[in-house]
């Protein structure tokens, strides 16, 4: 898809509203709109990025600044001590629906381990 039509770049410019909760340089963060935890925020990079696939070496920096948004968000929503997950989908088989690369920040209940 490319960046003109892409949901999370209009988050990004402020043509769709969300309920964001962090913002970086390099990343913001809102909520999900089908929450499936009682913490759920998706972490996107400014730089539009389809999938993880498409991910390049220059983008390091980038990628690791989802982790520490992350990270700051599960302290905000005082999730961090009891443990959280982290999850990026790659492409269909994985249940990509938005491509625009998000990190999926999820916590606030006992999760379940291998996810469906
Ligand atoms: P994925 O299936 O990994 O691509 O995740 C996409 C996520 O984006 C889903 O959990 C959706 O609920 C969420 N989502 C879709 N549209 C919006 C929106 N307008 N605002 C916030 N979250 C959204
Ligand atoms: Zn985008």
């Amino acid at each position: 898809m490319s960046e003109e039509n892409c949901l999370f770049c209009k988050i990004l410019n402020g043509e769709i509203p969300a309920d964001i909760v962090y913002e970086s340089d390099t990343a913001i963060a809102f909520r999900d709109i089908n929450a499936k935890a009682p913490t759920h925020v998706l972490v996107i990079p400014r730089k539009h990025i389809s999938t993880m696939n498409d991910i390049e070496v220059d983008d390091e920096t980038v990628i690791g600044s989802l982790y520490t948004a992350a990270r700051e968000i599960a302290a905000q929503d005082g999730i961090a001590e009891d443990g959280y997950r982290t999850v990026m989908n790659c492409n269909e088989s994985a249940g990509q629906t938005v491509f625009h690369i998000h990190l999926h920040v999820m916590g606030g209940r006992q999760m379940a381990w291998p996810p469906g």
